[in-house]
């Protein structure tokens, strides 16, 4: 195969793990990023790695996710130790249990488990309030029960996504710090990325530019449904042992992180490209997460945190190679799932930029099934 000059536009999870895979196969990879790598959802998300249970997504999202964990299994192994940092991702299996608090939600949660429970690839196990409290025994008294999913794991999202990055640049990548203001194309093709006054040629340019995305395509009269969707993390200080695992209501979550702190979340706010953190996201998140867990009401809040997820329509990402000129790729639309669907994302689009068969199917994902 003829290597390829490839612009990537982004350096979140998504750009990362395309530069990675395609520099692996020896293309020519300029990465461009505005501000720093990792800097916005990619470096500040949870880091959650839950499966997701047939049935409760469309059955394409579930493999793609599926095949993702698997690569996340694989990087832990290769890229432990292997950047300039020489640091571990952090890769851990860490069960989650998704609480419920009354009949209604006990029995939709538990007819998923029932739906589930003879496939042993997820380790799930409907626990009552009684055998939920052996795993953590500080759980509130007003939860019933909760589905405990064991092929669950944690990453630090951060060093995830730089580690792929540097590797991708011992592979010979190079990176730009620069805003790509425009795509050049000419009959009918991408010719390369314009930033400031200068042009860069490519013959293939990956757009994953997160939730700015929409703004970047819109030059190429491209319509993508990507918006930003703001969530707020709290991190806390407590004295007591480290939960062992993630606990999950409603759009919220405690677990504790490889940091030692115990991180609470979340929000849902749609309050366009502002992400800033504020008080009354603080608040809530630490009602919700005291109301569950009623010894955090003696931590200590060390830090807060506040990012965009790159959100469509229907949750899905958006992976797609014929959406606009010939060498356009579009690699975005993760939205809560982005850590752990990168891996897969960026196998993809590599596949897609270099036209050899992905080895995971992704023509659910294309943008025309939002026209
Ligand atoms: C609070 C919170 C918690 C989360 N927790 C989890 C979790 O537990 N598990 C999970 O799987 N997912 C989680 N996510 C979701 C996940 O973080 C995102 O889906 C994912 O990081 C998106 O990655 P991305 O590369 O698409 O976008 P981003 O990380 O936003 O990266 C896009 C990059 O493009 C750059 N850029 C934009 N425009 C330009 C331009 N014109 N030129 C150059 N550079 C440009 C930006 O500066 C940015 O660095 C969470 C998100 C939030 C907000």
């Amino acid at each position: 195969m003829s290597k390829l000059k490839v612009a990537i536009i982004g350096g979140g999870i998504a750009g990362c793990a395309t530069a990675y895979y395609l520099s692996k196969d020896g293309h020519d990879v300029t990465l461009f990023e505005r501000d720093s790598l990792a800097s916005h959802a990619s470096g500040f998300a949870l880091g959650a790695i839950n499966p997701v249970i047939p049935e409760t997504r469309e059955p394409a999202y579930e493999a793609l996710s599926t095949y993702s964990i698997g690569l996340h299994k694989h990087l832990a192994d290769v890229l432990a130790g292997s950047g300039a940092s020489g640091e571990s991702l952090n890769f851990v299996r860490k069960p989650s249990v998704l609480l419920v608090r009354n009949e209604v939600e006990a029995t939709a949660m538990r007819r998923v488990y029932e739906a589930n429970a003879s496939d042993h690839s997820y380790d799930l196990r409907w626990l009552s309030l009684g055998e939920l409290s052996h795993i953590e025994a500080r759980i509130s008294g007003d939860v019933i029960g909760g589905l405990y999913i064991g092929e669950a794991y944690e990453v630090d999202p951060y060093k995830l996504t730089l580690s792929m990055w540097q590797a991708a640049e011992q592979n010979g990548a190079q990176m730009m710090n620069r805003e790509v203001n425009e795509i050049d194309v000419s009959g009918g093709r991408v010719t390369g990325v314009v930033t400031g006054a200068q042009t860069f040629e490519a013959d293939a340019v990956v757009a994953a530019a997160g939730p700015w995305s929409s703004q970047l395509l819109l030059g190429l009269g491209i319509a993508v449904p990507v918006s930003p969707l703001k969530g707020q993390i709290v991190r806390l200080n407590t004295p007591s042992p480290p939960m062992k695992v993630s606990l999950w209501w409603d759009e919220d979550y405690a677990t504790t992180k490889s940091d030692g702190l115990t991180w609470i979340g979340t929000t849902e706010e749609e309050v366009g490209f502002d992400d800033r953190t504020s008080d009354a996201a603080r608040d809530r998140i630490i009602g919700s997460a005291i109301a569950m867990l009623p010894y955090l009401e003696d931590a200590e809040l060390v830090h807060q945190t506040a990012c965009l997820r790159p959100m469509t329509p229907d949750k899905m990402p958006i992976i797609d190679s014929a959406a606009g000129p010939e060498g356009l790729v579009i690699s975005t639309g993760a939205g809560r799932q982005g850590i752990a669907l990168g891996p897969a994302m960026g196998i993809a689009t590599a596949a897609l930029v270099t036209g050899v068969e992905s080895p995971i199917d992704v023509s659910a994902f294309s943008l025309d099934r939002f026209s």
